[in-house]
């Protein structure tokens, strides 16, 4: 059965044509071989019941008066009759009256089986009928008559073969007929098929199936097409709708980035505009008034910028940067634009750079920054007590790109779990209760989170209630190539902002030095002689200091003792770089004497000075945030 299932149609509508035309004409010509079967047999036993009372009758007088030879007369009559093999006549006691054999080499019947005196029985091929002689009421003897049927059995085979051949004929006719006729049910359905897969394929549901029947296939076209119908009106609906709603949105997006950039005009005026009036003569009240103008104005550019940030993220306008950077400066600087709140909430900021993440990536910047601002401000205003914690480490490294992960760790109020995947959503809050408490726009998290996957990255939260939180994310980032010059600079950049102290009485010679410095980003103070120096190094930190050693009072031996021997060992040991004109094995001698590191001959080139400093710093690396 699951073999017809799945055969074609076609082949299912010739299978069941020819095997039911089959099994009626088999039907058809069993009824008939019975039927003609039963015919013959009645036939021939009332020719021999015929047969049989003619003979009895005649041989009544030959019995009577025992007369064998005008009885075998009688018998021998039956010689005319072909099939008629044999007869006799037995008397009561059963023995033999007279017998007749039509031919000799004929197969005798058995006469002599038990038998009725009136009845009929086949033998084999031979029909055998057996009836009384009667007179004046009394069985006086019996005639039996041998009947061979071989000449119906011939015909019975005759017979047979024609059917046969019937029905090997009636099989082929009905395969024809089936071939030819099956076109009409199966071709509409292959259309109707052909037609489905064009719609599907050319997504055309203008396509109608063509429908020519009133029949079953005709009724499944039209309810197809029917269906095709809606489905289109349904489309069209659709993408009207759609058409709208990309209007709409559009119209929104630009309101609301045209609707941010007016707004934050004049609020910049405003900002601005504050911390002028910040400079003038303020009465004690007046100045209250201008802190909250400040702050209020702040919070309020605040919002613009992420709505701003926000808008124009959702209008896939925002392009990456990819520029060379420093992973660490740029937690370095963001600790620093962060220092005043710090302090301000008594909060400790630890960063942990894994030694793995090079001092150089390329990618964007201004995202990453903005991404860990984002966090670490929110890290400080959900955090009443504790610290705030910046982690960095190397998840996977190859030749060309490094992942770099990112966790803002705080110690702060937490987040309840149900609500960590929702806080990722725009305008989503923790609570009704944040707002009131904390203020915000729950905007900042849904910016973070699309910065950081614009970027090819991912971020997730794992918090507890009243513990605290880590918000870690992971961006992809190129790694550089370096050659000697790359290394170079990059000592140059990771030294950035160490502070120097620049001491000579030449104001040329200061000018020169410290328009080198300042180039390279050192932060450099100058002075003009040993007593200013003593003045600022008492007060101040210094990585470095260069120090010319003609001058006139206190020279730069004197100067470099002193400070050999302060007692503050931070300070004691600051490297020291002597600037001399006269370079004489004396000289260089006395420099090392009286404690200095290291010289340099005037006129110095820039390379010189910045190789010798920069070999001094990382020999001597500085202390963080002095
Ligand atoms: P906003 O800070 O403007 O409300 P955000 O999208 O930055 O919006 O944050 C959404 C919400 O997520 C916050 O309102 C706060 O409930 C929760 N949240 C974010 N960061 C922290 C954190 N470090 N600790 C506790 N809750 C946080």
């Amino acid at each position: 059965m699951a073999i017809f299932k799945n055969l074609s149609i076609r082949t299912k509508i010739i299978l069941l044509i020819v095997i039911v035309s089959t099994i009626n004409i088999i039907l058809a010509s069993l009824v008939q071989y019975y039927y003609e079967r039963l015919l013959y047999n009645l036939e021939i036993k009332q020719k021999l019941s015929i047969l049989s009372n003619v003979i009895g009758d005649s041989n009544t007088g030959a019995i009577t008066f025992n007369n064998k030879k005008e009885s075998l007369d009688y018998l021998s009559s039956l010689k005319t009759d072909e099939d008629v093999q044999g007869a006799i006549i037995l008397l009561p006691d059963s023995s033999l009256f007279a017998e007749f054999k039509n031919s000799e080499s004929l197969h005798t019947p058995k006469y002599n089986i038990p038998l009725k005196s009136d009845t009929t029985i086949f033998d084999h091929n031979i029909l055998i009928s057996s009836k009384p002689i009667y007179l004046e009421g009394e069985i006086i003897a019996t005639l039996r008559i041998a009947y061979s049927l071989s000449e119906y059995k011939k015909k019975e085979k005759q017979y047979i073969s024609v059917m046969l051949y019937i029905v090997g004929l009636s099989i082929v006719t009905g395969t024809f007929l089936a071939l030819l006729f099956q076109g009409g049910i199966t071709r509409p359905i292959f259309k109707l098929y052909h037609v489905m897969n064009r719609i599907s394929f050319k997504k055309d549901y203008s396509i109608r199936s063509e429908i020519k029947s009133r029949d079953e296939v005709g009724k499944l076209a039209s309810g197809f097409n029917f269906m095709i119908e809606q489905i289109e009106q349904q489309n069209n609906e659709l993408k009207t709708a759609k058409n709208q709603s990309d209007t709409a949105l559009k119209t929104k997006e630009k309101f609301l980035a045209n609707m941010t950039h007016e707004l934050r005009t004049p609020l910049t005026s405003i900002v601005g505009l504050s911390s002028l009036l910040e400079e003038t003569e303020l009465n004690h009240e007046q100045k209250e008034y201008l802190e909250n103008i400040k702050h209020s104005s702040d919070h309020l550019l605040a919002i613009i910028n992420d709505l701003l940030e926000f808008s124009k993220l959702g209008t896939g306008k925002l392009q990456l940067e990819k520029s060379q950077f420093s992973i660490h400066k740029t937690i370095e600087r963001i600790e620093r634009s962060m220092e005043f709140e710090l302090k301000n909430r008594k909060l400790d900021f630890i960063t942990s750079i894994e030694e793995s993440i090079p001092h150089f990536v390329i990618g964007d910047e201004y995202r990453l920054t903005q991404i860990l601002i984002n966090l670490v401000g929110n890290a400080i205003k959900f955090t009443p007590t504790g610290s705030i914690r910046i982690e960095v480490k190397n998840l996977t490294d190859d030749n060309d790109t490094i992942v770099v992960e990112f966790a803002v760790i705080d110690t702060g109020i937490g987040i309840i779990e149900e609500k960590q995947e929702l806080i990722f959503e725009s305008f989503t809050q923790e609570s009704s209760d944040t707002n009131r408490k904390y203020g915000g726009t729950g905007l900042g998290l849904a910016i973070t989170k699309q910065l950081v996957e614009i970027q090819d990255g991912k971020i997730k939260v794992k918090s507890k209630k009243g513990e605290g939180s880590s918000f870690i994310f992971t961006i992809p980032y190129q790694k550089r190539q370096t050659t000697d010059s790359d290394k170079y600079k990059d000592q140059l950049i990771s030294l950035e902002n160490s502070k120097i102290l620049l001491v000579d009485d030449n104001p040329m010679n200061l000018l020169f030095a410290k328009s080198m410095l300042d180039k390279n980003h050192f932060i450099t103070e100058t002075c003009n002689s040993g007593d200013d120096a003593l003045q600022k190094l008492k007060v101040g930190n210094y990585h470095l200091i260069l120090l010319d050693l003609h001058m006139p009072k206190m020279d730069g031996y004197e100067l470099s003792r002193i400070i050999r021997s302060f007692g503050d060992k931070e300070k004691s040991n600051t490297p020291i770089i002597a600037l001399t004109a006269a370079a004489t094995l004396n000289e260089i001698k006395k420099c090392f004497d009286s404690g200095m590191n290291d010289y340099l001959i005037k006129p110095f080139k820039k390379e010189e000075l910045l190789t010798k400093i920069i070999s001094l710093l990382l020999n001597f690396p500085r202390k963080k945030d002095d």
